[in-house]
């Protein structure tokens, strides 16, 4: 088991605990190391570190940024970013200001389908208004009845070729790693097994132009365990990481108890061989990581 929980979620994106009831509940399970990585917004970060502080943990500033690559959604996550980098904080501010227009959108599809007083239900859910996402409104349909669950509410309405999904303009690859590397961070590609091309995953020959894409624009990592990704998965990302020189990274990608695929904390071991993201913070000049964290 390890230690280290590299990408969650809290209220300040579509998670569902504050920052302290996050850091608390990584604490009491046995997380040494967390980052913390809300989807397009930094603001969780300051209440996460004092938490960090007061529960005797680690805390890594993190984020998750929204790309759209060709005509993908992908998430690039950030590790040991600088919060107050000027590049970053407008640059996210940038990716999510589209949110709001969608969410308006997600919800005159869903009215056109007959589904109605979704907008106001969603909003009641999202505690940072300007982070409006899709977890919002599944989090509303479940309530209203529709849906036994977040998933089904996914797999039914909200992706490609269901009524409540609407196609969307997130941030350009080569931007959203500029941000993170120029603030100082590792930029690393999130949960690699989730991509989908229409329904079906994302191929591996597009994976793989990708992943080289993202290494030339500066890219350094790959998510390797990832709470929703299989032990099969564990095996074949760490092979990418070793064949392409990422670094590995591991996070649960925790939302909420419940909800989630996996709780924070419990991953398993990264492949052997491979080289774990935490291993690059030794040359990250003031990074603050106590020596004994370090692999
Ligand atoms: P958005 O950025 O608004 O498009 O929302 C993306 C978020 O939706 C992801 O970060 C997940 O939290 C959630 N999500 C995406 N696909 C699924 C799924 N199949 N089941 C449950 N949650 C999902
Ligand atoms: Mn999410
Ligand atoms: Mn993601
Ligand atoms: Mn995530």
């Amino acid at each position: 088991m390890l230690d280290y929980d590299l990408h969650c979620h809290s209220t300040v994106s579509d998670g569902l605990l504050s920052p302290t009831e996050l850091v608390a509940r990584a604490a009491e399970r046995g997380v040494k190391v967390l980052a913390l990585t809300d989807h397009d917004d930094l603001d969780g970060l300051a209440e996460a570190r004092v938490a960090a502080e007061q529960y005797g943990i680690q805390l890594i500033n993190g984020v998750e940024i929204s790309v759209s690559w060709r005509s993908h959604t992908v998430h690039v996550v950030g590790l040991h970013i600088d919060p107050a980098y000027p590049p970053l904080v407008e640059g996210v501010a940038g990716v999510r200001r589209g949110r709001g227009e969608r969410a308006q959108k997600m919800a005159d599809s869903l009215a056109a389908s007959g589904i109605g007083g979704v907008l106001e239900g969603a909003y009641r859910y999202a505690t940072n208004p300007g982070m409006i996402g899709r977890t919002h409104f599944a989090r509303y349909l479940v309530e209203s009845g529709r849906c036994k669950d977040v998933k089904s509410v996914f797999k039914n309405y909200l992706v490609k070729g269901k009524p409540g999904y609407v196609a969307h303009q997130w941030g350009a690859l080569d931007e959203v790693i500029g941000w993170i590397r120029g603030s100082g961070g590792v930029a690393v590609l999130a949960h690699p097994g989730r991509y989908v091309s229409g329904k079906k995953p994302m191929g591996r020959p597009t994976l793989l132009e990708l992943l080289g894409e993202f290494i030339e624009l500066g890219g350094q990592g790959i998510e390797v365990v990832c709470g929703s990704h299989t032990p099969a998965q564990y095996a074949e990302f760490g092979r990418y990481a070793r064949e392409l020189g990422l670094l590995a990274s591991c996070g649960s990608d925790f939302h909420g108890p419940g909800e989630s695929y996996r709780d924070l904390g419990r991953l398993p071991d990264l492949p052997l061989d491979c080289r774990p993201v935490w291993a690059a913070w030794e040359t990250v000049p003031g990074a603050g990581m106590p020596r004994a964290a370090i692999a």
